[in-house]
């Protein structure tokens, strides 16, 4: 029997279920598993549910997306988190280090606009999630094996390892160590195969923190500084994790270790 999917977006800019519909070679196939019945940004027609499998892409920051992110979990058996912004936040997050009304005026100017902003967070913040696919956007080989293995009504494989893991395998020089540069690899989450240092680019966190970030930052901020690196900068660096972090970011770089709020990121 076909899974009964929805597919839905919160705040993001769509790449994570455009990514979705680019999956043109395995689509077919994989309509032969998924039955996608809501799908607001493909289709005329949308069931109302229940689901098997809902697909959510972006993160919380209004209000009204916290009841919609509770109404889709109730109505799904089974609940995945889309890309960076539903697993982590991402970069939307670094809003939560201003006020709300500076970033609506900023966005909107003087639009008169219904809605009511929150700090920025992850899907996981209000609901309980199953499964995570991160990248900005996500690996769509990550995402087929995510898919097949909930199909098979098995727990899909998770990346356990930082970018620097990857990096090594490809045998890369290293732009952290050699070079000075602010290269997040670290404490970034694998899965994209070292990208962009492969091509001689500083890796910029977009799959999100990585299991051990946790235990591993304080060593990592702390060869920032000796490189040279600025408190100001490896604030801008480290504020991508915002959502998560905020208190422990603000934390680390006044020397006092990570708080409470680290548990959460361990437990991905
Ligand atoms: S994770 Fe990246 S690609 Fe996906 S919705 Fe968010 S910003 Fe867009
Ligand atoms: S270049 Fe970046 S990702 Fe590669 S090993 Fe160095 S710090 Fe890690
Ligand atoms: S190297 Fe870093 S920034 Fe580049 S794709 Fe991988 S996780 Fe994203």
């Amino acid at each position: 029997m076909k899974l009964k999917t929805a597919i839905i977006g919160l705040t993001g800019c769509f790449g994570c279920q455009v990514q979705f519909l680019n999956l043109e070679d395995e689509l077919l196939d994989l309509l032969e598993v998924l039955d996608i019945v809501h799908f607001p940004l493909a289709k005329e027609e949308n069931s109302d549910g229940p689901f098997d499998l809902a697909l959510i892409e972006g993160s919380v920051s209004t209000s009204e997306q916290v009841k919609e992110v509770k109404e889709m979990r109730e109505k799904s058996k089974k609940v995945v988190a889309l890309g960076t912004c539903a697993c982590f936040g991402n970069l939307q997050g670094i809003s939560n280090f201003q006020s709300k009304e500076e970033v609506r005026r900023t966005v909107y100017g003087d639009a008169k606009l219904n809605y009511e902003a929150i700090d920025v967070a992850p899907i996981d913040r209000y609901i309980q999630v199953d499964h995570y696919v991160p990248g900005c956007p996500y690996d769509r080989g990550i995402l087929i094996e995510t898919l097949k293995y909930i199909a098979l009504g098995k727990r899909p494989l998770r990346v356990d390892y930082c970018v620097c893991a990857e990096c090594k395998l490809r045998e890369n020089g290293c732009l952290l160590i050699e070079k000075g540069q602010p290269c997040m690899g670290p404490i970034t989450r694998g899965g994209c195969g070292a990208l962009c240092p492969s091509y001689n680019y500083t890796c910029e966190g977009c799959q999100g923190p990585s299991e051990d970030a946790a235990e591993v930052i304080d060593a990592y901020v702390k060869i920032l500084k000796d490189k040279g690196i600025s408190e100001d900068d490896i604030l801008l660096k480290l504020r991508k994790f915002a959502p998560l972090y905020k208190p422990f970011l603000l934390k680390i770089l006044k020397g006092s270790g990570p708080p409470k709020e680290v548990s959460k990121w361990k437990s991905r």
